[in-house]
């Protein structure tokens, strides 16, 4: 193996954190093997995010232009495609992300090497790669290999590898200038539109109170919110509570909401449908309050209380606020 390509998302200057979770797995992969970490960052006056990763990544190659300043497919592929004919990368990481899901297919398609998306987990040994994937909505694990490839393409889901830094590492700086004589006009950058950001972001929280059906009435939301607001964490829900409209969107967690990735996730009067759990998978502790022993959660969970909820949150609430008052 020779080099791991890892293509930097950004957006309005700031580093997407799907960048940090493929640098990490990026890293792990050449602590096994004696192979480079080269980040490509495409963009303009993307200094201060080159300077964020350059100790993340062996080599950082930019293309600084105005005309890079926003995303498109189609000029990221002809510019990555060049790059993977030059220095011929065993693998590219891809954010399996809005960008990555446009980029990776045509990217493919261009060089010709096989692609792989939204893995969960990489393997390469002896010189094989072997890749996790989910099948059916989360159902099914399937592990993918390839037919023999001089590079592998894969998109990687946010929130399933770690953030942090991996081993030492001091980027090179390589500077290249806009390589393509024509622009490719088949689409054009419009404007930003933000979603409706809402009070809180769950996809950055260390700690989630998540409630569910098990609630029972709309009032009683304010219970699981109370101990959320006493351990200092953010409330977040299941897909009926949002459905019926009692909590907004925003705040789903799942294969249809958002995916978190806290220290600590409590899940309260949650059965664990799977297409809950797709959303916790890179979650670090989690706690399920449930009164029915046999509900799924108990089986994602490292600890569970089976009892009633409106006994165990009051209770949990007022010792969390003991201890912090004592
Ligand atoms: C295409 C698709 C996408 C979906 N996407 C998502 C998604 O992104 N996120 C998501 O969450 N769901 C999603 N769903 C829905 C999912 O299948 C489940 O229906 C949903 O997760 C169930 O939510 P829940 O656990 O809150 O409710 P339920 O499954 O009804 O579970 C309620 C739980 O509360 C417990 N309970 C009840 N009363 C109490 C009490 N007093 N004390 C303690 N426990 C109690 C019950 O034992 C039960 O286990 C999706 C479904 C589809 C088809």
């Amino acid at each position: 193996m020779s080099e791991v390509f890892v293509v930097v998302e950004h957006r309005l200057g700031e580093i997407r954190d799907i960048t940090f979770e493929m640098l990490w797995q990026a890293g792990e992969l050449a602590q096994e093997h004696s192979y480079g970490v080269t980040a490509i960052l495409l963009g303009h006056d993307v200094n201060s995010i080159a300077e964020a990763i350059s100790d993340r990544a062996d080599k950082i190659i930019i293309y600084d232009d105005e005309r890079l300043k926003n995303f498109n497919a189609d000029i990221y592929k002809e510019i990555i495609a060049g790059l993977i004919e030059e220095s011929k990368p065993t693998l590219t990481l891809i954010g399996n992300t809005a960008w990555g899901m446009e980029l990776a297919p045509c990217l493919a398609v261009r060089t010709g090497f096989p692609l792989a998306t939204d893995c969960i987990d990489i393997d390469f040994r002896d010189g094989k790669l072997t890749v996790q994937r989910q099948m059916y909505s989360g159902k099914i694990y399937s592990n993918v290999s390839f037919s023999p490839s001089p590079g592998y393409l894969l998109t990687i889901r946010s929130g399933v590898f770690s953030k942090d830094r991996i081993g030492e590492r001091q980027a090179q700086i390589v500077r290249k200038d806009f390589p393509l004589k024509e622009e490719p006009l088949k689409k054009q950058f419009i404007e930003f539109a933000e979603a409706a950001a809402g009070e809180v972001d769950i996809s950055q929280a260390d700690l989630i109170v998540s409630v569910g059906r098990g609630i029972g009435e709309e009032e009683n939301i304010a219970l699981v919110k109370e101990l959320a607001d006493a351990l200092n964490g953010v409330l977040s829900c299941s897909r009926p509570i949002v459905d019926k409209n009692w909590l907004p969107k925003y705040l789903q967690v799942g294969s249809s909401g958002k995916s978190v990735t806290p220290k600590v996730y409590i899940a309260v009067g949650i059965s664990g449908a799977f297409q809950h759990l797709q959303g916790i998978t890179g979650a670090g502790t989690i706690i399920a309050i449930n009164k029915d022993p046999k509900a799924p959660i108990f089986r994602a969970a490292d600890y569970g209380i089976v009892d009633d909820l409106f006994k165990i949150v009051p209770f949990l609430k007022e010792k969390v606020l003991e201890t912090s008052q004592g």
